[in-house]
């Protein structure tokens, strides 16, 4: 007569090495191999900190590339200990690894003695039809997806270069985007600022780029500052933020914005439109020239175009913007060579894109110092920029 799976699960327990839950928390942090063997959908309410997950099925396949070294001490868990057991006689007999152990009564009884689980993150079904074309791409996939829905990024204005910006954003799923702008939708704003419509005319920018941002992805949290940034609330607003979308349209603003950045040490993407041209530089703290390295001094009023109105073409913040939001997803991906240390030049009437070298100024007068000493009690929270953009006129 054949045994029957009760006897031989008894049997194949009898051969193994068990341990207790209690046991396998304390060698925790000792940097021993656990491996997790139930299937993809059972692991969604928790893990083993620091396990890897192997599906039993794939469990002879793919040990070596998780655990190399067959004198390691590896641990198998699965649900309640029964597979593990199964497992670790393969383990042990089949492949050679001479120290392995299945954890007794599985996650089950691990999480029953309270002990602390890691939460995978998942994505939903519809987040995986929504970011499909990103997780087709090796260097996004999952992970990447991730990235970009725990990221946070504030953009400064939602004008001309933001409206693309946060609708771009918005689109690739990142998860929080704040808006600094006071202002209200005019009529004029309309040749260009494609996230108002002309039934919005009149409601504050924030709340109608707000409706736009949710009606392309509800996923993405969206953090409403109606106000000017100045020298009393920039640190508040900034704080907390990975990248920053600079579409400032003033001087005083873009010099507050570098200094304010440096010392926290915020990436700064940050483009200029006029005319038919566009400029765009990322500024990344102590890893390339910041705003100041390259213009010292404001310009001279007279030379200073964004002080009154201007002409733009209203075509051009889109291409701008999007360049903006392209160099804001990479650096959350982490992919890529950034625009830091360049100037990318764009003129839209003779279609060419041409790069200026800049370089960090070691006499920088705020990037050649520690952050702490940017921005100090003894510096003045921040010099009056208003003044001094005034004076340089
Ligand atoms: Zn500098």
């Amino acid at each position: 007569m054949s045994p029957s799976s009760a006897d031989l699960l008894r049997q194949v327990k009898s051969e193994i090495d068990e341990v207790d839950p209690s046991e396998v928390k304390e060698l925790l942090q000792e940097g021993v191999a656990i491996v997790d063997l139930r299937e993809t959908d059972e692991i969604s309410s928790g893990l083993l900190p620091g396990a890897k997950h192997v599906p039993r099925g794939y469990l002879e396949s793919r040990i070596e590339a998780i655990v190399p070294d067959r004198e390691a001490h590896v641990i198998l868990y699965c649900a309640s200990g029964n597979r593990s057991a199964y497992g670790a006689r393969t383990l042990r007999d089949d492949l050679g690894y001479e120290h392995v152990q299945s954890m007794t009564g599985g996650i089950t009884l691990w999480k029953d003695r309270g002990y602390e689980v890691d939460v995978p993150r998942t994505l939903s079904a519809e987040q995986r039809e929504r970011y499909s074309r990103h997780l087709l791409i090796g260097e996004i996939g999952v992970d990447g997806q991730q990235k970009l829905l725990d990221a946070k990024v504030l953009l400064l204005g939602a004008g001309g270069l933001g409206s693309p910006t946060a609708l771009y954003l918005a689109a690739a799923g990142v998860g929080t985007l704040g808006i600094v702008d006071d202002d209200d939708v005019d009529l004029s704003n309309l040749q260009r600022q494609v996230i108002h419509s002309t039934q919005r005319i009149g409601i504050p920018k924030v709340d109608s780029a707000e409706e736009s941002i949710h009606a392309l992805n509800p996923d993405v949290r969206v953090v409403k500052y109606p106000v000017r940034l100045d020298a009393s609330n920039i640190m508040e607003i900034i704080e907390g933020y990975d990248v920053i979308v600079d579409g400032a349209d003033n001087f005083p603003t873009r010099y507050l914005l570098n200094d304010a950045t440096v010392r926290l040490k915020i990436p700064v993407v940050s483009a200029s439109i006029l005319g038919f041209d566009g400029q765009l530089s990322v500024f990344k703290p102590y890893e390339g020239p910041c705003y100041r390295c390259l213009f010292r001094e404001p310009p001279p009023a007279e030379l200073a175009p964004s002080c009154g109105a201007n002409g733009v073409l209203g075509v051009l913040p889109g291409t701008m913007g999007l360049l903006q939001a392209t160099e804001v997803v990479k650096l959350i991906l982490s992919i890529g060579d950034l625009a830091i240390g360049r100037l990318l030049l764009y003129d839209a009437l003779a279609a060419t894109l041409t790069e200026v070298k800049v370089h960090r100024d070691p006499d920088c007068p705020i990037c050649s110092r520690p952050p702490e000493e940017i921005g100090d009690e003894e510096m003045g929270v921040f010099p009056d920029y208003e003044a001094f953009c005034a004076a340089a006129g």
